[in-house]
């Protein structure tokens, strides 16, 4: 193994038991195995899914005592005596795919996020939410030293999540995609990067705070779904010959919006579902599904190639969403905020304070 300094401890936030809070206190430093490096997180993003873990809302069961986190960018420290591909010093990402297991049938064709074997950093191991954080290396993202750390981290889960959805979409240039919760951290980055693919955004979202921003980053319509009398017809009349989007990408975390994609979504269309509201059933009219021949499928992050392709979009200065940073010993204020629902874009946490 090949270090630099390293501490023996170092700032972390640990979530003891479900529905936490998260404490912030001092923890032991890692040595990474053979296949893995232990990287200095700078930046950590804070995604919804770090709070859906915090409150046990899906059926996965986290790891406990648990750092979260899943967004984490810094610079590789040391590295396992296998490891060749990354050097010390070089930047790199600490994404959700912490580790998997290159050999399966959903590996051998990229799709590693459907590995049975897949660990997720700061869901069943520990993650980013630390000063040092391990991952395989064979997992974490390049990150080229032209990017600035706070500002590539939200790309790690959330810049790859809605790239590889719209993606999934099949959208193309010209076409119209709804995006339900765009405002949020997926959101705002899912209008950047359907702009710079020069894909039409509908917007929705609450509030004309949102309403400015969604329409500044680049959304050609924002319907409000707190104020909207008539969400469908709102999101139809949005596009140019009034039979609806082609493609609808939900965001939100709540149940609705999926009910109502299926009715705004134009005959064709594709409704890809990305936002995991707990315990929601989806259920879709099947005579109008099979008339329109309407497509619904899930998105779930995005494989290593999907990772390089979105940060390569930041990297060329095509991605501007917004992010408020603040240091990680407020993590627990940033849930509050985004359970709330008053988050705009994406909080990022300073590991240094
Ligand atoms: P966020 O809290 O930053 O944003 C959610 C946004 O949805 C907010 O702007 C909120 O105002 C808006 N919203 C709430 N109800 C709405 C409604 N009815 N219609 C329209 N907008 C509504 O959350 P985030 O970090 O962007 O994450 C969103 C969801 O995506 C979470 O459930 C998260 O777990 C999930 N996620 C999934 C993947 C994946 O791979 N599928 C990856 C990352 C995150
Ligand atoms: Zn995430």
């Amino acid at each position: 193994m090949t270090t630099t300094e390293i501490p023996k401890e170092q700032w972390a936030q640990v979530l003891e038991a479900i529905n936490g809070p998260v404490t912030y206190k001092k923890i032991p430093v890692r040595e990474p195995g053979p296949d893995e490096v232990l990287v200095n997180v700078k930046y950590s993003g804070v995604c919804h899914s770090d709070l859906h873990v915090l409150h046990g809302d899906w059926a996965l069961e986290a790891k406990l005592p648990l750092v979260g986190g899943h967004e984490g960018a810094g610079i590789v420290v040391a590295r396992g005596s296998l490891v060749t591909e990354l050097d010390i010093g070089d930047y790199a990402g600490i994404k959700l795919m912490n580790s998997t297991c290159l050999d399966c049938t959903y590996c051998n064709q990229s799709d590693e996020p459907l590995c049975e074997k897949a660990q997720l950093s700061g869901y069943t191991v520990d993650g980013t939410f630390q000063q040092y954080a391990i991952a395989k290396a064979a997992h974490v993202a390049r990150i080229p030293k032209d990017c600035k750390l706070d500002a590539v981290a939200p790309i790690l889960c959330a810049g790859i999540t809605v790239y590889k959805g719209i993606k999934e979409s099949g959208v193309r240039p010209g076409q119209y995609l709804v995006v339900v919760g765009a405002d949020g951290g997926l959101g705002s980055l899912a209008i950047q990067y359907a702009r710079a693919m020069g894909i039409e955004v509908i917007a929705i979202d609450g509030g004309d705070e949102k309403k400015d921003l969604c329409l500044k980053l680049g959304a050609s319509t924002y319907v409000d779904f707190l104020t909207s009398k008539n969400l469908v017809a709102d999101v139809k009349a949005a596009t140019a010959d009034g039979l609806g989007p082609h493609a609808t990408l939900i965001l939100a975390v709540s149940p609705k919006p999926f009910q109502q994609a299926t009715e705004y979504i134009r005959a064709r269309g594709v409704v890809v579902c990305i936002g995991m509201p707990p315990n929601t059933m989806f259920s879709a009219p099947v005579f109008d599904t099979v008339l329109r021949m309407i497509t619904i499928k899930g998105s779930y992050v995005g494989n290593r190639l999907d990772t390089a392709e979105a940060i390569e979009f930041f990297r060329k200065g095509l991605i501007h969403a917004p992010y408020q940073t603040v240091g990680l010993s407020k993590l627990q204020e940033v849930y509050k905020i985004m359970e709330e629902g008053k988050v705009i874009g994406r909080y990022v946490v300073d590991t240094s304070r």
